[in-house]
């Protein structure tokens, strides 16, 4: 009970460590992830993962939470005075139940749900058919207009009018662009619906004033806290009006889960804490730089971008110009330690299995210092090893080789914060 994770298991051990390693050395273009601080990942590793607290600061069912009433609502506090909310659940053990816990809170079985559709960029459980969202609830979709790759306002407003659903979510996984929170509560005050902002991707921009902000526009906020906004593992969810907050608390706890993850909750606090800072301001504006710098070098060697470019920290584009799939070049990137995922592209006529696009983004580069030099090298290597791929996999193994020591160069000038 005493001994090291080395010595009680070094099994696992070792397997974090080669993780801890991998992480090191490659690039991270992911663009749902990042890295958390130090301090970050100290709290989520504590003895208050030992502790049930279910219900809300001073509304417990168990004794002992002198403490854990505090961390929690340290937690709230600051993601009130983030984000500018009224209230804040910090319990929502990850995005995905964050979501359904909207649903839970103002929707019965079978009610109208609109969202935008997974292939365009929208999320499962924005009522995507293989989610539970898709299945126990009517969904109907919006998506982007073919030439512009853009959300049509004026089809959502169509498509709202017709379906009357009484639950909208605006914002997704892999939309490039800033979303219209004004125009979105426009169209979902004009039928009656609910507008939850769902801002997993962007909170950290939102927080530190690089991208517009839901709050005054949307009825509830959804966000992740460990993408851009580059915190641990989870969720929260805000509103401004009592009347939802009160709502949504119940829907969470005791609706869909039990006692809160107090262990997340801190690193949370911590998360928030650092997002305050004058410094994270400035990260997230270098995230939509950096992005704006990869997004040129890749238009500029011929990559087909979705909208033409992007406004946040998410590149999605499509390779089929390049003689290409998504999945091949995915993988061949990341044996060159350049890290992505394959995506479906809006109207792909590949499967999402194996789709026509890739997504990048650039909050974990930013997050070990790197800038726009580093992001036009990168976008130099992503086109040389696409454009060796089209040519063969011979072709491309000796181009990876060489960008992967390239790449570990480069890794080793900037440390990825927390490893
Ligand atoms: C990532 C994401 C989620 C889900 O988060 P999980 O923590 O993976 O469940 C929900 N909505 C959007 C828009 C996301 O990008």
């Amino acid at each position: 009970m005493s001994g090291s994770l080395s010595s009680v298991d070094p099994q696992i051990a070792d397997l974090i460590k080669a993780e801890e390693r991998r992480q090191t050395d490659t690039v991270k273009l992911i663009a749902s992830e990042n890295y958390v601080s130090k301090a970050v990942l100290e709290a989520t590793g504590t003895v208050l993962t030992n502790k049930y607290s279910e219900g809300y600061p001073g509304k417990r069912y168990y004794e002992g939470q002198q403490v854990i009433d505090q961390i929690e609502t340290l937690a709230i506090e600051r993601a009130k005075s983030l984000f500018g909310v009224n209230h804040a659940n910090v319990q929502p053990y990850s995005g995905s139940p964050a979501n359904l816990a909207i649903y839970m809170a103002f929707l019965q079985p079978g009610d109208t749900v609109m969202g935008m559709g997974l292939p365009f960029g929208g999320h499962l459980t924005h009522g995507w058919s293989v989610s539970a969202t898709g299945k126990w609830f009517n969904p109907v979709r919006y998506g982007v207009r073919k030439d512009t790759g853009r959300v049509d306002l004026d089809e959502v407003r169509e498509i709202a009018l017709r379906e009357r659903p009484k639950l909208i979510f605006c914002g997704g996984t892999a939309i490039p662009r800033t979303i219209d929170f004004p125009a979105f509560a426009e169209i979902a005050r004009e039928v009656g619906a609910v507008l939850a902002a769902d801002i997993a991707h962007i909170a950290g921009l939102v927080a530190g004033g690089a991208h517009p902000s839901p709050v005054g526009h949307a009825d509830v906020i959804s966000t992740t806290t460990h993408k851009t906004l580059r915190g641990p593992r989870g969720a929260m969810l805000m509103a401004t009006s009592d009347e939802h907050a009160a709502a949504l608390n119940k829907a969470v706890f005791p609706g869909l889960q039990g006692g809160p993850h107090n262990h997340t909750t801190a690193a949370i606090a911590v998360a928030l804490g650092e997002a305050a800072t004058e410094e994270f301001k400035a990260y997230a504006h270098q995230v939509v730089a950096n992005a704006r710098a990869l997004a040129e070098e890749l238009n500029s060697r011929g990559f087909d971008l979705v909208s033409g470019g992007t406004d946040n920290h998410l590149i999605l584009m499509d390779l089929t110009p390049k003689g290409v799939g998504g999945k091949p070049a995915a993988q061949a990137l990341d044996r060159a330690g350049l890290e992505t995922n394959y995506n479906s592209v809006p109207f792909d006529t590949r499967k999402p299995f194996d789709p026509s696009g890739i997504r990048l983004g650039t909050a974990g580069v930013t997050s070990r210092g790197m800038g726009t030099d580093e992001m036009r090298q990168i976008g130099v290597w992503i086109d040389q090893v696409v454009t060796a791929l089209a040519k063969g996999e011979d072709e491309a193994e000796h181009v990876v080789a060489r960008v992967q020591g390239e790449v570990r160069e480069l890794t080793s000038r900037f440390p990825a914060p927390g490893l």
